[in-house]
């Protein structure tokens, strides 16, 4: 079995470890692995709506690669009932004040084997629809019942009552969704510390007050030193306030959030925790998202042997009814479509992109207005714009591989994942100076990076991108340059450790 702390693992090669007390103690050498409750609302390739579910699937797989013990927590949508191996019930759990018996199972994730908890609740889960919204985008009116049960099974699964011989010294949670555990556990005596990741603080489950006794905590809770949210209740305030320590999902979005208006009401309370405050960049799924070996993909390709990204383009333009120019530089777009991502300044600038040669694919979905913005304004330049209304996992791969540039102009953008896919794949991004995007791509080395939050500070970016595009050599360079970058998830995994292993140390519990 690994020993869970070794001096050795907190290398200083760790550049940018996050700054936070040096563990004091130290564990015997043949210390037991470090055991961690993963609690999140989705995680690929079971349920997935955004980046959580990537990093739900990649990171506990990479803590259990370098030798953490680490189990996810889901709730039991149908389709994680259905595709999950080897579900077995594991327990049964009736002590949770409004929620009657409820059924625990265990089983495996698929693809990575990772241990998995599911809560087999099939009154608050088991639905048509989404995770958190019904077939019509509408939120599911008892969410607030939903997931304060993954809360408190969380919580609970990590103190002494648990009715698991197997019991984590440390509690992860993830979004709103699991921000009611660390007040649980606050409550409960604090039995393991826990810590908060923020995924994206746009989302905050704000739910009217009276829950707050119904949901189990006490009345005193509800205050600005609690769980109050400008007069409502926050999930999300509950364990950004409770945890022992707060982690966001890049450097520069742990600082943006500490200011309005990214703190998004929050910055006080965050400015207030910035000593309990990391930011660990994401990783990447580097096998998932691979040029030379993704089965999406028409061909494979290279650093060394870049013939094969040619073919990809030329596939893509005849699949999307694109004129076949192999000179036209193509821009993707692969996105949630709403405000967040900046996909009106997209549109902004469509008509200028054409006119300059480029072509344009945007595969997307979510606002409806957004979508039809996207529907029009392919429709005015048939053969140089494509627009796919939609989800489609193979298509975005198919885009990333085929597209020459990839524009990722984000509002705000916790960390963002196609940036980096992007620089895997040879497809130079253009990015807005925000959150992970500024992290992860260097502006005139493996990208551009633009300062003006606007559709012209989108646009001057592009020009850039156009003047390198005329210089075939200086092109390359740029795409080499990214592909050589390594986003794997293992140096984030051993951040992550380091952290937990400091919690769990100074927790004195
Ligand atoms: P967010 O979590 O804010 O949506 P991220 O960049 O962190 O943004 O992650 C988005 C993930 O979802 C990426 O893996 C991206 O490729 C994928 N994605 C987004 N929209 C689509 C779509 N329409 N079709 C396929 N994949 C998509």
């Amino acid at each position: 079995m690994r020993e869970w702390y070794s001096p050795h693992n907190r290398s200083d090669a760790n550049d940018n470890r996050p700054p936070m007390p040096r563990p004091r103690v130290r564990a015997t050498r043949h210390a037991p692995a470090m055991k961690v409750l993963f609690a999140t609302p989705e995680a690929r390739p079971l349920v997935k709506t955004g980046g959580l579910a990537d990093v739900s699937a990649a990171l506990p797989a990479a803590l259990c690669a370098i030798g953490l013990d680490c189990r996810l927590l889901l709730p039991g949508y149908s389709a994680v009932l259905a595709g999950a191996l080897d579900l077995q019930e594991r327990a049964w759990l009736y002590d949770l004040p409004g929620f009657g018996a409820v059924r625990l199972l265990q089983g495996r994730m698929p693809d990575s084997g990772v241990p998995l908890y599911v809560i087999d609740y099939p009154y608050h889960y088991q639905r048509e629809g989404g995770p958190y919204q019904d077939a019509h985008g509408r939120d599911y009116p008892d969410n607030a019942w939903r997931f304060a049960l993954l809360s408190r099974i969380a919580a609970l699964l990590s103190s002494p009552a648990s009715p698991l011989d197997w019991r984590p010294d440390l509690l992860h949670c993830n979004d709103w969704q699991t921000g009611l555990a660390p007040a649980y556990l606050h409550f409960a005596g604090r039995p393991v510390p826990a810590l908060m990741t923020v995924h994206n603080l746009a989302y905050q489950g704000i739910f009217p007050p009276d829950l707050v006794t119904a949901l189990g905590l006490p009345a005193e809770s509800f205050s600005i030193d609690g769980v109050e949210y400008y007069g409502n209740f926050s999930f999300l305030k509950a364990g950004l306030y409770y945890a022992d320590w707060i982690s966001t999902v890049s450097p520069s979005y742990a600082e943006e959030i500490q200011r309005a208006p990214l703190g998004m009401g929050l910055e006080g309370l965050l400015a207030g925790r910035r000593e309990r405050l990391t930011g660990i960049l994401n990783g990447i799924d580097t096998a998932d998202w691979n040029p030379s070996s993704d089965l999406h993909l028409p061909c494979s390709y290279s650093a060394r042997a870049l013939t094969g990204k040619r073919r990809c383009k030329l596939a893509l333009q005849q699949d999307l009814n694109l004129d076949p120019l192999p000179q036209a530089p193509l821009a993707g777009v692969i996105s949630r479509l709403t405000y967040q991502k900046g996909i009106d300044w997209i549109l902004a600038v469509a008509d200028r992109w054409v006119a300059a040669g480029g072509q344009l694919v945007i595969l997307g979905k979510g606002e409806a207005h957004l979508e039809a913005d996207c529907q029009a304004v392919a429709a005015r330049h048939p053969g140089r714009i494509a627009a796919i209304v939609g989800y489609d996992e193979g298509l975005s791969h198919r885009v990333e591989a085929g597209a020459d540039l990839f524009l990722m102009p984000s509002r705000f953008e916790p960390c963002g994942l196609n940036q980096m896919y992007s620089q895997r794949y040879g497809t130079v991004p253009v990015v807005h100076a925000v959150g992970g995007l500024k992290d992860t791509v260097e502006d005139g080395v493996t990208g551009f990076v633009f300062l003006e939050p606007s559709a012209e500070g989108l646009w001057q970016a592009m020009e850039r991108a156009l003047a390198l595009w005329g210089d075939p050599d200086s092109w390359r360079r740029m795409m080499l340059a990214g592909m050589h970058k390594d986003f794997s998830w293992e140096a984030s995994a051993q951040r992550y450790a380091w952290l937990y292993r400091m919690l769990v140390l100074t927790s004195g519990r």
